[in-house]
């Protein structure tokens, strides 16, 4: 009997058992769609489940030396993966068209540097651009592939599912109606209201939960080498992908959130405008960021208000003492508002982001004075 064994966080390994259980009965499905928040290991996991399901060992999968485990983690396997490209990157040629000794970069080429940066990190959230997606000609690249005979197990991990087009979406649906023998889709997705109903119902959906405070914790240390603040576990929510992005500015941040709504809602536009001048706010990307941590804290005051724990003990505080008289619900809701719509603002590149930035402090408690 081959016993099947998947390791990972232990506040996700129930999830773990329960697909190992179904790999030993012979009963696991050709195609699975991981869900949950980004940054908690959903490629760490589809990874895994290839690894186990593509291994020859006799008597423990995964073995960890077969070909099929080494070929599940090699950045060089790009047939085994479909991921997000943008669009110059989709409409590169084909290794195979491209003339012996051309510079010319190709998709396969593309697509190994995002896996390259996956297997590095299966954890990372930022290692795509938003206007990254799934085409339908990276679909047809893999189904083309596909031979109805296949005597070797196949596993295929489509990464961010969610951002398939809706060529891609009925191309796959196509492909899972019919999946030939002795081969898997992994799907994984941090929103799967993007995706297709049709699709959701052909695959069995995988529910991974988030990491504890303290996996969050060891796993940033581990992969960062830095120690992890309360305040950062409140904006990692359980994401080590989450804590690891905020991690390298996080401090910072949350000090300019802090002082930004102290002066927006005492009127005292001059320093903090010059403050926010030093910063690199006029980076679209680290504004977003900012204004991120400032909802974060702006949710906070009124987790606090209505008696809820919060998510970032160290800074909150520090704002609810600097105020002697803090307006009502109704205004930090309103504020809340505010800075949701300057996010979009400034990530639809409307206007420039200091300038956003700027008439958001002033909007912020405007209805409250
Ligand atoms: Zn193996």
């Amino acid at each position: 009997m081959i016993e099947y064994e998947l390791n990972g966080p232990p506040s996700q390994q129930r999830t773990r058992i329960r697909l190992a259980a179904s790999m030993k009965e012979n009963r696991f499905p050709q195609a699975v769609l991981i869900e949950g928040l980004p940054g908690i290991g959903k490629k760490a996991l589809a990874m895994e489940l290839a690894k186990a399901l593509s291994c020859t060992g006799a008597l423990q999968r995964p073995c960890g030396v077969c070909f099929g485990c080494k070929m599940s983690s090699d950045p060089g396997a790009v047939e085994n993966w479909v991921i997000p490209l943008e669009s110059k990157e989709a409409k590169a040629r084909k290794s195979s068209d491209v003339p012996e000794g051309s510079a010319a970069k190709t998709v396969e080429e593309f697509t190994q540097v995002y896996l390259k940066k996956i297997i590095e990190n299966p954890y990372s959230i930022d290692y795509l651009s938003a206007a990254s997606e799934i085409s339908i000609d990276i679909i047809r690249s893999f189904t083309g592939r596909f031979s109805l005979k296949n005597e070797t197990v196949r596993c295929v991990i489509i990464a961010e599912a969610d951002r398939m087009n809706e060529s891609a979406s009925n191309a796959l649906l196509k492909t899972l109606e019919e999946v030939p023998p002795n081969t898997y889709f992994i799907l994984t997705t941090s929103s799967k209201e993007h995706l297709l109903q049709t699709i959701r119902s052909r695959c069995l959906s995988i529910n991974l939960p988030p990491l504890s405070s303290k996996e969050v914790r060891e796993k940033v240390n581990e992969m960062a080498g830095v120690s992890v603040s309360d305040d950062l576990l409140g904006l990692a929510q359980g994401s080590v992908g989450r804590a690891l992005y905020y991690e390298p500015r996080a401090q910072e941040l949350q000090d300019l959130a802090l002082e930004f709504l102290i002066s927006s809602l005492s009127g005292d536009y001059s320093s903090l405008f010059f403050s926010m001048d030093k910063e690199d706010l006029k980076d679209p990307s680290t504004a977003n960021l900012f204004l991120e941590v400032l909802s974060f804290l702006i949710a906070d005051v009124i987790r606090g208000i209505s008696g809820v724990p919060l998510r970032l003990p160290e800074t909150t505080p520090k704002f609810n003492e600097a105020c002697a008289t803090l307006p009502d619900l109704e205004a930090f809701t309103f504020a809340l508002n505010t800075v949701q719509d300057t996010i979009y603002r400034i990530a639809g590149r409307r206007t420039s982001s200091i300038v956003s930035l700027q008439s958001l402090a002033i909007k912020l408690f405007d209805g409250f004075r």
